[in-house]
């Protein structure tokens, strides 16, 4: 048992270095004192755990209603998704999620080769304008102030990032909350995120790092929407753990299905679509 334990702890510090980080610096002896843990990754894990991501056409020898002509395209024509980007499967790994970027490039290629025409691009200034719109802001309003820093005109995105991961991690189940939440706290963080978005468009971006960085966060916060939105629409706790709905607190057999978010023209659309059993 002794070995089995050594070489478990050695897998585990390969992937985790930050892990004996941490214990260094909060002096902590595995293996004569306690180390805390967290129950859960308070992450969006797709493949790892939980299923989420997006939804995307399945191979032709699977037997399933869920293809549309090319394996791991998204709903969107010509978006190619693996891994943890992809959901429906909670376990696939970093083996997992490698074989599907593999089969995924693939069949982006096929699909590359099948319309091979340049699409007709509009709008290709206005697109570059928004991108670089956070430079912009803070450009003209950075001298506003004695410390740029503290902005009526614009947000930065390290402010931005802690404001959107106290509302997720109050509101939507994280670490804070002990990964619960209920419909009065989804209400609430939905309606903090109305806020967070309306300031979405005033991030200011020092240089291209932050640039970045502004990016990241405009995704993450719509990232952060459909998920508050999807533990509403899924009204029990599916896996009890990484979040537990307090006030729907046991899985339900009738929730035993995925759950699709589509955000279209202003409007988010929720379908509940069956589990096929491959192996029953
Ligand atoms: C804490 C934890 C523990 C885990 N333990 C295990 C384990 O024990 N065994 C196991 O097999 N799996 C484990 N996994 C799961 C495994 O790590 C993932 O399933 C796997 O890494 C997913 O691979 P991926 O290529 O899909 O995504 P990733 O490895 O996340 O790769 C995505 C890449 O895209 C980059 N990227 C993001 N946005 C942009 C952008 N806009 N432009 C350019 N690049 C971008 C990211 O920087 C990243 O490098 C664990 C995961 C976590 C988080």
């Amino acid at each position: 048992m002794k070995s089995l334990e050594a070489e478990a702890w050695e897998d585990f510090l390969d992937m985790t270095v930050s892990q004996a980080i941490l214990w260094a610096a909060s002096n902590i002896y595995p293996e004569k004192s306690r180390s805390e843990i967290a129950a859960c990754e308070p992450y969006f894990i797709g493949s790892h755990s939980g299923g989420s991501g997006a939804w995307v056409s399945g191979p032709e020898d699977i037997n399933t209603p869920y293809k549309w002509g090319y394996g791991n395209m998204t709903t969107v024509k010509g978006l190619f998704s693996a891994g943890d980007g992809t959901g429906a499967s909670s376990h696939k790994f970093s083996s997992g999620s490698h074989a599907e970027g593999r089969w995924a490039a693939k069949e982006a290629v096929r699909f590359i080769l099948a319309n091979n025409t340049l699409p007709n691009v509009a709008g290709v200034d206005e697109l570059k304008a928004k991108c670089l719109k956070p430079l912009d802001t803070y450009a003209a309003n950075c001298k506003f102030t004695s410390d740029p820093m503290i902005n009526p005109n614009y947000i930065l995105p390290m402010q931005f990032m802690f404001r959107m991961q106290k509302i997720m991690d109050e509101y939507a189940g994280g670490v804070v909350s002990a990964f619960k939440t209920s419909k009065a706290l989804c209400d609430r963080g939905l309606e903090l995120m109305v806020m967070l978005k309306e300031d979405a468009e005033k991030m200011g971006a020092k240089d291209r790092y932050d640039l970045e960085r502004c990016w990241e966060n405009y995704q993450r916060m719509w990232q952060g929407e459909a998920h508050l939105r999807t533990i509403l629409f899924r009204e029990e706790t599916r896996w009890p753990g990484y979040y537990f709905r307090a006030d729907k607190p046991k899985m339900d057999p009738a929730w035993k299905v995925f759950c699709n978010c589509t955000y279209k023209n202003g409007t988010w659309e929720f379908v509940k679509r069956d589990v096929v059993e491959l192996m029953p």
